[in-house]
């Protein structure tokens, strides 16, 4: 059972980020996650501030010479739907098509995606672990497959976007707006490690909202992502990859490499990125 909570839907991001301010209050976007965690008990929210109608922040448009802007209430349908993110952002419009279901996708909005909880069974049951103020994580010596294999400690969670890694890839940016002002995050600066700090996932501060993703021109770049999951129908990332090249002739100039389902973040491959610049992608390179 939910526990009682009040409602809010501001018109405006000022009154949006006064009520945020509340003793308690959570933010609400397509509610796909939030609901689910409030429902499963995984934290408690006393005052719900939806920020579902604030216009400004929904939509995608072209900043003329500087890239593209995707507000943060777009749904993932959208994003994944665009013509150009199609054109410019293949990673990204792969990787939004890779999320959940239809029907999630037509409700989450890509800010949700990137703010969204983790999935660890843990956490998510009936679990005091360490990410809730506990003092063990209960995957150490628990029911551990789906669990972190790199950047882990003390939590092993996974991060669950498939969105995000293709954003550090593309080197996009996230537009916050707070209490203190606003602030742009370079999304591979975005998330947080357990080592940093095992009771937040990403660098918000208390009232902060995502508003924008800003991705930086992509004009000359090939890009993509690929997804394994356990089952053939919708699922979180066993395992994937976003992939951004740059060639010059059939040479890998520049390449970023970000693994999805591997780590608490997303994570950045350095390894692979060294391993094909400068190289032809030939079978042996790609194997
Ligand atoms: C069954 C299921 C399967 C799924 N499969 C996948 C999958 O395969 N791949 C994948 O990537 N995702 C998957 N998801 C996650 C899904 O994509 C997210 O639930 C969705 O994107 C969240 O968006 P939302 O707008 O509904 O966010 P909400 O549920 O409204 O919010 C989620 C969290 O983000 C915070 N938040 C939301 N918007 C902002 C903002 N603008 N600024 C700051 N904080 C914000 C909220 O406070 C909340 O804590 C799945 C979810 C479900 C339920």
């Amino acid at each position: 059972m939910l526990t009682n909570f009040s409602y809010i839907r501001p018109k405006s991001l000022k009154e949006a980020m006064k009520n945020l301010s509340a003793q308690g209050a959570g933010l609400h976007a397509g509610g796909t996650d939030l609901l689910g965690c409030l429902r499963d008990h995984v934290f408690e929210i006393k005052k719900l501030v939806s920020i579902s109608g604030l216009k400004e922040l929904k939509g995608i448009n072209e900043i003329p010479g500087n890239g593209f802007r995707v507000g943060a209430l777009t749904t993932i349908t959208e994003v994944a739907e665009n013509p150009m993110v199609n054109k410019h952002f293949a990673a990204l419009a792969q990787a939004a098509r890779e999320v959940a279901s239809p029907q999630l996708r037509n409700q989450g909005t890509i800010g949700g995606n990137l703010c969204q909880k983790p999935r660890c069974w843990y956490y998510r049951g009936e679990f005091y672990c360490l990410r809730k103020g506990g003092n063990m994580c209960f995957a150490v010596a628990g029911e551990n497959q789906y669990h972190c294999i790199m950047g882990g400690g003390p939590c092993f969670i996974v991060h669950p976007s498939d969105i995000a890694p293709a954003l550090v890839a593309l080197d996009a940016s996230v537009r916050v707006t707070g209490p203190k002002g606003s602030r742009s995050v370079p999304v591979e600066k975005f998330y947080v490690l357990p080592s940093e700090d095992v009771r937040r996932e990403t660098v918000l501060r208390p009232g902060e909202i995502v508003t924008e993703i800003l991705l930086p021109t992509a004009s000359g770049t090939h890009s993509s992502y690929r997804k394994v999951r356990t089952r053939a129908s919708w699922d979180f990332a066993l395992a994937g990859i976003a992939l951004v090249l740059r060639f010059n002739g059939d040479v890998v100039a520049n390449a970023r490499a970000v693994l999805s389902g591997a780590a608490p973040i997303p994570w950045r491959s350095r390894e692979i990125e060294v391993a094909i610049t400068g190289k032809n992608l030939d079978p042996d390179v790609i194997a």
